[in-house]
């Protein structure tokens, strides 16, 4: 599989990694849109969000509970957003489903 983020979660692409256990990685992103900006994977390959499927539910949750432990203990207590590029559209320009986790400055409405 020729996917940059499955070879970050397996360690054969470095990374500032934050977080790691069975089924999510977490790492610094290489051009931070804000202050704070990590990414949340599942180590599983999944192209994006809209390639879940009804047994993806459980690490859905997981990787959604992994932002918010994270932006606790980044201190993000006064906000932060998740986003979720998917498909042309939506911006997505890795085709590996991740978590953006955005904090550290005030955010706005409409995103671009
Ligand atoms: P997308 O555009 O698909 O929503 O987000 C992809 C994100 O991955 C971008 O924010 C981009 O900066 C980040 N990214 C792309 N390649 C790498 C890489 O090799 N290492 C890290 N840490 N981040 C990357
Ligand atoms: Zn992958």
């Amino acid at each position: 599989m020729d996917c940059i983020f499955c070879k970050i979660a397996a360690g054969q692409i470095p990374s500032k990694k934050v977080h790691e256990d069975d089924r999510v990685f977490a790492f610094h992103d290489i051009d931070p849109k804000a202050p704070k900006h990590i990414l949340i994977i599942p180590k599983k390959h999944l192209a994006s969000l809209a390639h879940a499927e009804p047994g993806d539910e459980a690490l859905l949750g997981r990787l959604l509970h992994t932002a918010a432990e994270i932006a606790r203990d980044h201190g993000m207590d006064k906000g932060y957003r998740v986003v979720i590029s998917t498909g042309p559209e939506g911006g997505q320009t890795v085709h590996h489903l991740h978590l953006h986790l955005l904090g550290g400055r005030q955010m706005h409405w409409p995103p671009g």
